[in-house]
């Protein structure tokens, strides 16, 4: 279990993971580190919205198709128009590995929102794209889905892949990639909260 840090709400005061912390611009540079909480109470008052309940969803442990356990945790944030919920894996504290968000409108139901998340979980869960065989991974059939990250490890702008909820450098991608030479592809890109 990775070790988790915690940090004070700037406005209820409670001590809370930092993964669930959400800044909270609230003019110039300035931003507010609150809780899921005080930054949905905050977010309906600043947009002049009615009432909002969210609440805090405690992490589940889910098994992919291998068998293995992963431990999601979970976030609500009201964004306006929207109100978006997502889960995570977490290593040293951060958000990674697998990674899956829904949004609706603000006045939806939260606990069907979070259905809806789930059920997206296990589908995500269900499949593999790659064999993570020796000497190095491989693209399992003929289609691969995951999620664009930055690599911080590599001069410039270059993405780090995540994809069966692992890293994989855009070098390693390549490589995959060149088992299929003289193959053609389609490249499609979807939004965070649709189905890859
Ligand atoms: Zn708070």
């Amino acid at each position: 279990m990775s070790k988790i840090r915690q940090a004070p709400c700037e406005a209820c005061g409670e001590l809370t993971p930092s993964h669930e912390i959400i800044s909270l611009g609230v003019g110039g540079s300035t931003y507010r580190q609150l809780c899921g909480q005080c930054f949905n109470a905050e977010v309906t008052q600043l947009k002049g919205l009615g009432s909002f309940e969210s609440f805090r969803i405690e992490p589940i442990t889910l098994r992919d198709c291998a068998g293995e356990a992963h431990d999601f945790h979970f976030r609500t944030r009201l964004l306006g128009q929207v109100v978006a919920m997502d889960a995570f894996e977490l290593r040293d504290g951060e958000p990674s590995g697998y990674q899956c968000e829904v949004a609706d409108d603000p006045d939806a139901d939260l606990h069907g929102l979070l259905g809806r998340l789930v059920d997206k979980l296990r589908r995500m869960l269900a499949v593999k794209d790659l064999t993570f065989g020796e000497p190095e991974p491989q693209i399992a059939e003929q289609t691969v889905r995951g999620r664009i990250d930055w690599d911080e490890s590599v001069r410039g702008r270059t993405p780090l892949l995540v994809i069966d909820g692992q890293e994989v450098t855009w070098e390693e991608f390549g490589r995959m990639l060149a088992t299929f030479e003289g193959w053609q592809f389609r490249l499609e890109l979807i939004d965070r909260c649709d189905e890859a």
